[in-house]
């Protein structure tokens, strides 16, 4: 009968859609179906009274990737990453991380990339276009060196705005030209954003997604996980001089991070 033929036939695509996640799932490890955390730091220096509270010792910096690498934990390349927000079949590590920093400062070149290097860690730097070449903040020479290595880099706007108070043109230009002022450095394509200050609208996550950026990130506080988060709103775990990073680590090693976690939201001001 047609209409049971139908029936039967929609139960069939309803069961299959239905088993989707499911056959994804089976491809993955039970530590990250919860979910894959995203660090976020900005400073990696001895003493910065500038911003001591968003400055992490290299000291700390090397303990923190030390305690994450005898974990177990591996960084995975963003293209993985998206590929897993966007549930695609991808071949994941048990404990897969993305390691993010902000702003571009020249500490992360002198400080950072050693330790990130010595652990086999890659990470994503998140640039604003006016600041590369500026004193304190990476070289051309110095981003052109971490990305040949490995290191990815990420638009963080042109003059690090708030970018939901700008005018649309405004809003274009600061989400566009600092893809290619990191074209020009890198020669490669720059696929990821991160929004200054966390603050995003609307408007702002449809002109990155329009300019062909391939995710952003924000600092919602949490894990990232396909159903529920949008690839222009991932979150991310600010990383503090302040931060507890022993008891962020318990949460982040045990599988019932995602409910935990969620909870862990120190509040960001960078
Ligand atoms: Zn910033």
């Amino acid at each position: 009968m047609q209409i049971g033929k139908k029936v039967v036939c929609h139960q069939l695509i309803c069961l299959l859609v239905g088993l989707l996640p499911v056959m994804f799932a089976n491809s993955a490890s039970a530590q990250y179906l919860n979910g894959i955390p995203v660090l976020l730091y900005h400073h990696v220096s001895e003493n910065n009274s500038d911003l001591p509270h968003l400055t992490v010792t290299p000291a700390e910096f090397a303990r923190q990737m030390d305690m994450l690498k005898k974990a177990g934990f591996e960084t995975i390349s963003p293209e993985k990453f998206v590929a897993y927000m966007r549930q695609e079949p991808v071949k994941l590590p048990d404990k897969p991380i993305l390691i993010t920093f902000d702003d571009g400062y020249e500490d992360n070149y002198l400080y950072a990339f050693p330790i990130l290097k010595q652990y086999d860690f890659r990470a994503v730097i998140f640039v604003p276009g006016v600041n590369i070449d500026k004193n304190k903040r990476l070289s051309s020479a110095q981003i052109r060196e971490m990305s040949v290595y490995g290191i990815v880099f990420g638009g963080h706007s042109v003059t690090h705005s708030d970018l939901t108070a700008l005018s649309g043109q405004e809003l274009q230009y600061e989400v566009k030209a600092v893809k290619k002022d990191l074209r020009q450095v890198t020669a490669k394509t720059s696929e990821l954003f991160s929004y200054p200050y966390g603050y995003f609208n609307l408007r702002t996550w449809e002109v990155i997604a329009a300019a062909d950026y391939q995710a952003a990130f924000t600092v919602l506080p949490g894990l990232n996980t396909p159903d529920r988060d949008n690839i222009y709103l991932l979150r991310r775990i600010p990383i503090y001089s302040t931060t507890d990073f022993n008891g962020l680590f318990r949460l982040l090693d045990t599988n019932q991070v995602k409910t935990k976690l969620l909870e862990y939201s120190p509040e960001y001001d960078g």
